[in-house]
């Protein structure tokens, strides 16, 4: 278990993506993928050498300040996190105390679901990729299912994931008040890229049970 983590960013924001779009969140990015999408735009965090490595006691520093501002969650992002063992930094948030009325700051992940788990999510969400799939746990436990959409092959992944997550189904009930039965299964269009949007929107508009989306952050030029 580390205490140290390759950093590239971390700042207070609105989470642009999925279900939980439009709240105040915190984001810890951390660097280091092996993934290797030609699309990913976040292609400056896959080598972990090119940054620090911070301790988790500075991290959970500026997590308290952006939860002392409204920040209602922290997204742990990457890169790929979960090429990192994340026990202790989720323990060390949680554990994060501000005042006796605030209860412990809830952890989101962004994951392509490769790695083995580490760490303890309130909301896991999983981007496959069509190259390298998810290990089966993901597809059993996590909260929203995102599907990025460039070209068709990616909407043929996208409807033999959600065959697979369907077969792993064991149902719970969320703090949210989502059963695990209700998960949310997003197709998001690639940025700047037309045929990918097309292509997810014409097929939202015939599979109600999949919905849209979108990098608002990106349309708000916001981090
Ligand atoms: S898994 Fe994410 S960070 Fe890694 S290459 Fe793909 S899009 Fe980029």
């Amino acid at each position: 278990m580390t205490n140290f983590l390759p950093l590239v960013e971390q700042f207070h924001s609105l989470q642009g993506e999925g279900y939980h779009a439009g709240k105040s969140a915190f984001f810890v990015r951390l660097a280091g993928c092996k993934v290797g999408c030609s699309w990913c735009d976040t292609k400056n965090s896959w080598d972990e050498k090119k940054y620090p490595s911070i301790s988790i006691e500075k991290i959970i520093d500026r997590i308290k300040i952006a939860r002392e501002k409204g920040a209602s969650f922290c997204v742990i992002t990457g890169g790929e996190p979960l090429q990192h063992n994340l026990d202790n930094f989720c323990k060390a948030i949680k554990k994060m105390t501000m005042g006796e009325e605030l209860k412990p700051m809830k952890i989101h992940i962004e994951t392509s679901g490769v790695n083995s788990i580490s760490g303890s999510y309130d909301w896991i969400t999983l981007s496959p990729k069509r190259h390298s799939p998810p290990k089966s746990y993901f597809l059993k436990n996590c909260n929203e299912i995102k599907i990025i959409i460039n070209e068709i092959e990616d909407i043929e992944f996208a409807i033999q994931i959600k065959k697979e997550t369907l077969k792993q189904y064991h149902p719970s009930k969320s703090e949210d008040g989502l059963k695990k039965e209700d998960k949310i299964f997003y197709l998001q269009p690639a940025w700047n890229n037309a045929n990918g949007f097309s292509l997810a929107i014409d097929f939202v508009k015939n599979n109600p049970d999949w919905k849209l989306s979108l990098q608002t952050h990106k349309y708000l030029k916001i981090n």
